[in-house]
């Protein structure tokens, strides 16, 4: 299921209205929004009060960033990907959990993507595509790994 689709069921109309990167910016909610979501999701509506996104950090953007390991290894629940609020800063660069630079998912892709199992779909394209480069990188600067000596 989309998260228009989600919105559209669920009555949410101003969900939808996100930026210009798709549903994973979105614009703070209104409280009754947060309410119908929190029904949806069977959860209290404190918990999703302090995930709202800062009205600052939502501005037109060329894509936005992310930690791969953060993204796909859950330390809470390993079989549950998240993307975290920390990465929607527009001042963040690095993970603050790995100390390692952010990695970038541009807007166009980010547009393409209807629901969080096709965010994770690009990301982990991209990812792949990252090793491949890095890995030729290194066959080209050192030779292919069976010509060098122990
Ligand atoms: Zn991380």
């Amino acid at each position: 299921m989309s998260i228009e689709q989600l919105a559209l069921q669920g009555g949410l109309d101003a969900v939808i209205l996100a930026s210009d990167v798709g549903w994973l910016l979105m614009p703070p909610q209104r409280m009754d929004v947060l309410v119908r979501l929190a029904a949806l999701a069977r959860l209290d509506v404190r918990q999703l009060e302090p995930l709202q996104t800062p009205s600052e950090w939502v501005f037109d953007r060329s894509g936005l960033l992310y930690c791969p390991r953060c993204l796909f290894l859950n330390p809470i629940d390993v079989s549950v990907p998240r993307w975290l609020r920390q990465w929607l800063d527009p001042w963040a660069a690095c993970c603050k959990e790995h100390k390692a630079a952010l990695h970038y998912v541009g807007r166009p892709a980010l547009q393409r993507c209807h629901n969080f199992d096709d965010v994770l779909r690009v990301i982990g394209r991209l990812e792949d595509e990252q090793r491949w480069r890095e890995r030729a990188a290194r066959h080209k600067a050192n030779g292919p790994q069976w010509l060098r000596e122990p």
